[in-house]
């Protein structure tokens, strides 16, 4: 469990992070995301002791980690893995050279180093590019061979910092699919900074949407999609909806709970009300599409909508 508590930074007359908390369960997949230079970099950096802060608390397992000694910090960092945006390879190592770096470090036998390296391009299928020199791999290809390197020492946690910013769509949920896999297999913690919402929405249960060094908004991914709070609508930009001004306008949520119900025919088959879609909000999480959608109907038939709506306790309201 990674506890923040109440967390300040500043760098020299620039106050960063204002009283940051976040808690983090083991084996969750956490986001952070915010408009750039809100403080998600200094953030992560915080929570390997990569960066000192102010006042606060980072609580990791129930240790502070300020209270560490040189040591201790030594076998925290251990435990963190940490992947970039920029893929941070050294270009004069092959695949298996740059995964083994850690390992050397931390002087383990060369034939503890080999078992490893090999397993993790396994994990990365990348076992054919094993000796390849990242000149010779596309993006994709080193983002994964650096998130092997940030395994390769077993870690508890992997921060993944803007890990898929450089890679086009595609390559980006291969690299989230994986990450994904790590998580669910390996049993790590994700925390991802990301300014892309097509990343968060796959990867990430729970986020916090950062404003000005503050926490603006927190809570599950899929929640807060759909309700869409101010901080949400501040990264996304409004949607304009002109409606008409005649009839009513009833906005239907399809939530979690009901994304297998096919809601829209049923109000058509069991109600025989007319209606008119104006506008949908769907969204994937995880395999399952929920959001939001607008009908537009007469005033006759929309009491026939709302007690149908209201029999099967689905959430709406008129706009
Ligand atoms: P984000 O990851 O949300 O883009 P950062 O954490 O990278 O934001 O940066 C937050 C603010 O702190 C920015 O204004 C940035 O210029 C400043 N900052 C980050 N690192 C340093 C540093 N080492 N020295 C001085 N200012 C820094």
């Amino acid at each position: 469990m990674i506890q923040i508590i109440d967390l300040q930074k500043s760098y020299e007359n620039t106050t960063v992070l204002k009283g940051v908390t976040i808690s983090i369960e083991p084996k969750a997949k956490y986001g952070l995301i915010g408009r750039s230079g809100t403080g998600k970099s200094t953030l992560l950096r915080c929570i390997n002791a990569l960066e000192t802060f102010d006042s606060g608390r980072i609580e990791i397992d129930g240790t502070d980690i300020t209270k560490l000694n040189k040591k201790e910090l030594k076998y925290l960092r251990r435990d963190i893995g940490m992947v970039f945006q920029d893929f941070s390879l050294l270009g004069s190592l092959n695949v298996y050279e740059n995964i083994a770096l850690p390992l050397k470090c931390w002087r383990y036998k060369n034939q503890a180093i080999d078992t490893r390296v090999k397993e993790l391009v396994e994990v990365i299928g990348l076992k054919d590019k094993i000796n390849f020199y990242p000149r010779e791999l596309s993006g994709g290809q080193k983002q994964r061979v650096a998130i092997a390197r940030a395994l390769a020492l077993n870690p508890k946690i992997l921060l993944c910092d803007e890990a898929t910013s450089a890679l086009d769509p595609k390559t980006a949920q291969e690299i989230v699919m994986l990450l994904n896999n790590i998580n669910k297999e390996l049993g790590i913690t994700l925390i991802t900074v990301t300014h892309q919402l097509s990343v968060l929405k796959n990867i990430c249960d729970e986020i916090s949407i950062l404003e000005n060094g503050k926490i603006a908004c927190q809570g599950k991914t899929n929640e807060i999609f759909l309700k869409k709070p101010e901080a949400l609508v501040n990264l996304m930009g409004e949607k304009e909806l002109s409606l008409p001004t005649k009839g009513c306008n009833i906005e239907i949520y399809i939530t979690e709970e009901n994304s297998h119900t096919p809601i829209i025919s049923d109000i058509a088959q069991k109600t025989g009300a007319n209606f008119f879609v104006l506008d949908t909000n769907m969204e994937a999480f995880n395999q399952k599409y929920i959001g939001s959608v607008v009908l537009h109907t007469s005033e006759n038939d929309t009491s026939k909508i709302v007690t149908y709506l209201n029999a099967n306790q689905y959430v709406w309201h008129k706009l």
